[in-house]
């Protein structure tokens, strides 16, 4: 009878322990799986043109051709390990040129553009390359990014007056992607 009971309580505790170690195992698992996997730094991030609205005068394809060069700025310090990608359909972010919805006949401000769950919207812009700088301050938010200190960053909130003749990332925008992107260097 005795024997029975420390055989019973064995195969308890051995169910106990074992259950343990396989929720413990699979929590590990679903957390390297968020933090590492579906980190937008660590897979292609795919991009898609939605509504253009005509006020903007701009084309699809000269929209398109913006994103493409754009995609450089933050690829190029990343190597091969972050791509933007054009697809016609089910990308990750739907990029949009639309009026606004502020009121500004009573003066409220607003952003030129904004990046929300999937929904990169640009608007405002004074020229194409106004247009870049904001597309690629938003492709920024949409790797996770958030603003820096530095008034000449890319991802300065106010993104006024980076003087370049193109995007490109300054000393704060690079630490703020590699601490973001998880790089070493
Ligand atoms: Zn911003």
């Amino acid at each position: 009878m005795n024997y029975l009971c420390y055989t019973i309580d064995m195969t308890y505790y051995y169910f106990i322990t074992r259950s343990i170690l396989l929720i413990s195992f699979t929590v590990s698992l679903y957390i390297a799986y968020t933090t590492v996997y579906l980190h937008p730094c660590q897979r292609p991030q795919t991009y898609t043109v939605g509504t253009i609205d005509s006020s903007f005068n701009i084309s699809q394809s000269e929209l398109v051709t913006i994103l493409q060069e754009i995609e450089y700025v933050w690829e190029q310090p990343m190597g091969r390990t972050l791509t933007f990608e054009y697809v016609e359909q089910d990308a990750d972010i739907t990029v949009n040129l639309l009026p606004t919805t502020a009121d500004i006949s009573n003066g409220q401000q607003y952003d030129k553009g904004d990046f929300y769950k999937g929904e990169l919207n640009i608007y405002e812009f004074e020229n194409k390359y106004d247009l870049a700088l904001v597309l690629a301050h938003e492709f920024g938010h949409a790797l996770d990014m958030d603003h820096v200190e530095d008034s000449q960053a890319i991802m300065h909130y106010l993104l006024q007056s980076n003087p370049r003749s193109y995007p490109e990332l300054t000393v704060d925008d690079l630490r703020e992607l590699k601490n973001k992107c998880r790089l070493l260097q």
